[in-house]
């Protein structure tokens, strides 16, 4: 019998009954027996308030060079931030779908739209690349941190930055922004691509001059095969998606930018205005930063539900085991297979999991028809077009009220009666890339679902 971290898959079924809902790729909703106040479940964290100020910093120095490499940026003054969109419609539109009321009002957080990579990536993967090349720069004297960094939109610099390369292995999309914002610094880029990964990012990304090698196998795999090519060369930096805390931190800066949005639009978040984030979650980096700020920000006043798709609910499996990255989906017999590339991930970050263990409220698993639905059904009421992944926030609202175990983390909360003032922030997590004729084949597979 073939036993996994010394158990049998019965054993863990038995000792986890909502295993066996995840291997049939049922729909589960699962919250955090683990959770706890914020005061209380900080005390285990690291990183902190000081770390993603420091990002946010770096991330405005930079800003004056972003403008100028980047026009599509200069508006918001080199700035890389997304739209936060009542979407009234859409609300109406999945009550009547699902018969449910949606207490409170929902919103949708765009970085599907978000400049320079069209996706959540855009802030931590292009974070960790700025931050390494600020770090060379200054080692080699060529910059401190008082100068104006447009300087570095220079060949000087990009001859300079051909000297090294920068190397990730990835779904798609964290290929997409660390090799978009690595070309344009003049670094040489490899990007260890996924079965998975769409030819259109491939084809995008090699004409840009970045070197694309492609895997047959999945993304824990791309992944190994980068770290082991960067390993041979010491003037390589590899970009560790699983276990990186720049990435994380990138990430996390995203809080206070929304926290001033929320402001600008008048709409309070206090212990009577409670804040609900629904992020769907690949390797686990992004919706964890995202969810580690705004945790530091609104403290127990937010409530960060990550999303997965039944095929991949690796975090889930992580979080709930407590095994965290020593356990992956496939090991329990679950596919990995799913349409919603950007989540395609069967093993998840344990950094990010280990440190979020009692700061995320809980986790639920969409079905891949049902994110094409939603997909077509956004399209339709706001004029919103997003990848297949990014709709597994959209999902969150509906579930948090249908489902037995979010009407029961509502009532633990303390938060029922407040919930006709409460706020739903949807991560939209990516789509403004994605070609027309592809876009035009999610769109026909969702009407088709939501006819069915
Ligand atoms: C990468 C990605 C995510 C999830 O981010 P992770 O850091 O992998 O958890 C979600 N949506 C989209 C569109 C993505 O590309």
């Amino acid at each position: 019998m073939e036993r996994i971290l010394g158990k049998t898959k019965d054993e863990w079924i038995q000792a986890f009954p909502l295993i066996e809902k995840l291997i049939l790729t049922e729909e589960v909703f699962w919250s955090n027996p683990k959770y706890q106040d914020f005061e209380r479940a900080i005390q285990h964290v690291s990183l902190g308030i000081k770390d993603v100020r420091d990002a946010e910093e770096r991330l405005k120095r930079f800003s004056p060079y972003l403008a100028r490499a980047f026009p599509e940026t200069k508006e918001m003054n080199g700035i890389i931030e997304s739209p936060l969109k009542e979407i009234p419609v859409m609300q109406s539109s999945l009550e009547n779908y699902f018969s449910k009321k949606i207490e409170g009002k929902m919103l949708l957080k765009c970085d599907s739209h978000l400049p320079i990579s069209g996706s959540i990536k855009a802030r931590g993967g292009i974070y960790e690349v700025l931050k390494h090349a600020e770090d060379l720069a200054i080692e080699n004297k060529l910059l401190s941190t008082e100068e104006d960094y447009s300087k570095l939109d220079n060949d000087t610099y990009r001859k300079f930055f051909s000297n090294y390369s920068i190397v990730v292995g990835s779904t798609g999309n964290l290929g997409l922004s660390i090799g978009i914002i690595s070309a344009k610094l003049g670094f040489n880029v490899t990007v260890h691509m996924s079965a998975d990964a769409k030819k259109w990012k491939k084809d995008l990304l090699r004409s840009k001059g970045v070197s694309v090698i492609e895997h047959e196998l999945d993304y824990s795999v791309a992944v190994e095969q980068g770290r082991e090519q960067s390993q041979k060369d010491p003037n390589s930096y590899f970009i560790d998606d699983e276990n990186s805390t720049h990435l994380f931190l990138g990430y996390a800066v995203a809080a206070s930018r929304l926290q001033k949005q929320l402001e600008a639009q008048d709409i309070i978040i206090d212990e009577e205005h409670p804040l609900f984030v629904y992020l769907p979650c690949g390797v686990g980096g992004g919706p964890g930063g995202v969810a580690f700020g705004l945790k530091l920000i609104f403290k127990d006043h937010v409530h960060c539900f990550f999303a997965e798709p039944t095929h991949s609910p690796c975090m889930l499996l992580g979080l709930l085991t407590e095994q965290h990255d020593k356990i992956s989906v496939q090991d329990v017999d679950i596919d990995n297979k799913t349409a919603a590339d950007g989540l395609a991930v069967g093993r998840p970050s344990g950094f990010v999991g280990k440190t979020l263990e009692r700061l995320i409220s809980g986790v639920y698993t969409v079905e891949d028809d049902q994110l094409f639905a939603y997909l077509s059904m956004l399209a339709q009421t706001e004029d919103m077009y997003l990848e297949p992944s990014a709709l597994a926030g959209i999902a969150g609202p509906t579930r948090l009220f249908t489902e037995l175990e979010g009407r029961t983390y509502i009532d633990k909360n303390q938060v029922t009666d407040k919930m006709k003032r409460a706020v739903h922030i949807s991560w939209a997590t990516g789509g403004s890339m994605v070609p027309k004729e592809i876009m035009d084949e999610y769109m026909e597979r969702g009407l088709k679902v939501m006819n069915e």
